[in-house]
């Protein structure tokens, strides 16, 4: 019998196991790739953005959903500079990047996985990879079969993840663990997922690996700008990337959802205003100048595109430029599926969740961490900092 089982070994369960195992409870973590941390290896374009380096309150409200107070305890627990200081106690070097994105100093996810691997042997956690948890039963103990035999646990900590890159093994076992014991699943979408378009400018393939660095994208619907996002942007063979594109998708997922036609705005040059860049480019209003011009503003392959647009120098299309540049408009058709979103949006209700424990307030002795839950951030460290955080408030309290 143990104390403790933890299922899924990203790091929300990794975290749970360690500060679990701290206080010499017997603790297991089962996890059912050979490896732990699969999806955490890949994050960050492998560099893992460990967290956000923000204050409690400012990481609250910078999440996009209403929810973001449920993390109160929990952050409060470990925070963003908690999260800072224990990797670097383990001997990670960290250093942080524009918008307080922290990550190591190697640009290495797998220096983490290590770092939280070794933390885990140290705290007498028992880990179990290759082994999948089949079912989950509850009499007066949890019953846990798994591939691998069958154990019994006072407590039990589900940490599966959602139902992003399935093939990192979130396949949606803890939402079903959820439904069976009556917890409520609010609905599951797409967020931090590329955007698809039909539009002739994306389906030529002009403008194809073009890269954007603070660019602004506002989100219209019936010509009325409803979000706006400033961050970096990649023009893909397929639609918007980068994570001013991913930032939005949940917020165009919904439109669409509702049959809103969808479209985003472009401001490419968004430090000048509107008016100013008028006058700039009346000045530069020659055929040698202007490419010139715009070619010292834009990338070369999209001021060529711009440029040739123009049937003329005249006042009408020199302003037809202008709105090109500040705001460039493509239809958006589809955004990408959950399954090749970085995050699930949607979960285990929170409302069935004491958001100082993490306990199912349905079943006494389970608890429900990381992206299982329906509570996400946007690209950035939000993620990683709420899988940790809940992951660290579960681990110490299921020993109370
Ligand atoms: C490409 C990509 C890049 C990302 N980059 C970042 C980033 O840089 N910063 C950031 O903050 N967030 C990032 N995210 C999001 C972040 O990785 C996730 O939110 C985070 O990993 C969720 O942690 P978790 O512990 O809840 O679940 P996961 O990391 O998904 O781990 C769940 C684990 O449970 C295991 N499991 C599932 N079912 C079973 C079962 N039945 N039996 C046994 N084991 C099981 C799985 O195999 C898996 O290892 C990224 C996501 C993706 C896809």
């Amino acid at each position: 019998m143990y104390d403790c089982i933890i299922v899924g070994a990203g790091p929300s369960g990794m975290m749970c196991a360690i500060t679990s195992g701290q206080t010499n409870k017997k603790t297991l973590l089962i996890e059912k790739n050979l490896e732990l941390g699969k999806k955490m290896k890949l994050s960050g374009g492998t560099r893992c953005n460990i967290t956000n380096l923000k204050a409690v309150d400012l990481f609250i409200k910078n999440l996009p959903t209403k929810n973001g107070r449920f993390l109160f305890s929990a952050l409060n627990n470990f925070s963003p500079l908690n999260i800072y200081h224990y990797f670097e106690n383990l001997g990670i070097k960290l250093k942080t990047e524009n918008d307080n994105r922290v990550f190591p100093v190697s640009n290495k996810a797998s220096d983490f996985i290590t770092a939280l691997g070794n933390e885990l042997t140290k705290n007498h956690v028992e880990v179990l990879t290759n082994t999948t948890v089949l079912e989950v039963e509850k009499n007066q103990h949890f019953k846990i079969i798994t591939s691998a035999g069958i154990y019994y646990t006072q407590k039990l900590v589900i940490a599966t993840g959602g139902l992003s890159y399935p093939h990192t093994g979130s396949t949606g076992f803890g939402l079903e663990i959820a439904k069976q014991f009556n917890h409520h699943i609010t609905e599951l979408f797409p967020t931090e997922s590329p955007l698809i378009s039909h539009d002739e400018v994306i389906i030529s393939k002009l403008l194809q690996g073009l890269s954007f660095p603070n660019i602004t994208l506002s989100l219209l619907q019936d010509g009325k700008v409803i979000k706006k996002i400033t961050d970096d942007l990649i023009i893909t063979h397929f639609g918007l990337s980068g994570p001013c594109a991913l930032k939005l998708s949940q917020f165009v997922y919904h439109k669409l959802k509702e049959n809103k036609a969808v479209a985003i705005q472009i401001d490419f040059i968004p430090q000048i205003n509107s008016e100013s860049l008028l006058e700039i480019l009346k000045i530069n209003r020659n055929e040698d100048n202007l490419l010139k011009y715009l070619t010292k503003i834009l990338p070369k392959r999209l001021a060529d595109y711009f440029y040739h647009k123009l049937s003329s120098l005249s006042n009408q299309q020199i302003l037809l430029l202008n709105n090109l540049i500040k705001k460039f408009t493509i239809k958006i058709h589809e955004v990408k599926p959950i399954q090749v979103a970085f995050v699930t949006g949607g979960g285990v209700a929170l409302k069935e969740i004491n958001p100082k424990t993490m306990e199912s307030k349905l079943v006494p002795g389970l608890y429900f961490i990381g992206e299982v839950l329906d509570i996400h951030g946007y690209t950035g460290g939000y993620n990683m900092t709420i899988a940790l955080a809940t992951g660290y408030t579960a681990g110490f309290t299921t020993l109370l």
